[in-house]
């Protein structure tokens, strides 16, 4: 799959290597993943239909914080290995964990809290976006062991809302599937996919048509970009209903200059992926 994807785009080859670098890791890592059961309360779950919470907050997922470390330490390598910005991040990183700066395993442990590893960045002059991206994707097999567990306590049909339904987080992508291609939302933290309006804007609920509009890269329709003039946002869909369903991070990466053109009519992307950030 990723070689259909480097042949059709040979200038995105040494960012997929990367990418398919950290996914057999993360594959190798969800081996020895320990994950306990997740208890969650009888009126809390009764309270998600109608109430629109999500079944947990991002911060909620419990974690296996030795296998993450372990990751960590195997993509600080893939990292420095990649490209000389993020091998001097790295060095870098290792600097501050080795003088104690930094407890890596409490850091982990905090998952994702966005403020929390802007202030350690800030701290210690490192770059934020390479600092999160190692901690997401470190923690990323437990997120997804979470997901697994808690999706049978979802109905689906009864979920209309624009965040995720397990964990609370913005959508990455959109895509369409089936034949009459029904659209869903794919969750930018844990993962999950959950089904939506076609017209609906996931961000600030918009639903006016007129408001709502497209634009398919050149000979490409099965890659869009749907934007919306009401918050001046994008999502970008993937066209399911033409493309064998594999691995949508993985097309969002191949199809950064769809970001590109979006960005220049004007439009921001919420949840960047890591390249676009
Ligand atoms: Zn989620
Ligand atoms: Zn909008």
């Amino acid at each position: 799959m990723i070689q259909q994807i480097k042949k059709k785009r040979p200038g995105y080859g040494k960012m997929l290597d990367f990418y398919q670098k950290v996914k057999e890791a993360q594959d190798k890592a969800k081996a020895s993943l320990k994950i306990g059961p997740i208890h969650l309360k009888k009126e809390w779950k009764e309270l998600l239909g109608k109430e629109g919470f999500s079944l947990i907050q991002k911060e909620d997922f419990p974690l296996d914080i030795e296998t993450s470390t372990k990751l960590f330490a195997i993509l600080c390598q893939i990292g420095k290995d990649s490209n000389p910005h993020m091998a001097e991040q790295v060095r870098r990183i290792k600097e501050v964990i080795d003088n104690k700066k930094i407890d890596l395993k409490k850091l982990l442990s905090k998952g994702m809290k966005e403020e929390k590893i802007k202030k350690v960045a800030d701290e210690s002059e490192l770059d934020k976006g390479v600092l999160s991206f190692l901690i997401q994707s470190s923690i990323k097999p437990s997120i997804e062991a979470g997901r697994e567990q808690l999706k049978s306590e979802l109905d689906l049909e009864t979920w209309l809302n624009g965040y995720c339904p397990v964990c609370g987080s913005l959508p990455l992508l959109s895509l369409l599937k089936g034949e009459v291609g029904k659209k869903y939302l794919l969750c930018s933290y844990c993962g999950y996919q959950w089904r939506i309006d076609r017209l609906f804007c996931p961000f600030c609920n918009n639903t006016e048509q007129e408001f709502l509009k497209y634009f398919y890269g050149e000979r490409e329709e099965t890659y869009r970009i749907d934007l919306c003039d009401k918050c001046h946002q994008y999502i970008k869909t993937i066209d399911y209903r033409t493309l064998e369903e594999l691995d949508p991070v993985l097309e969002d990466l191949a199809t950064l200059h769809l970001d590109i053109l979006a960005s220049q009519k004007g439009y921001k992307r919420p949840i960047p992926n890591f390249w676009t950030a």
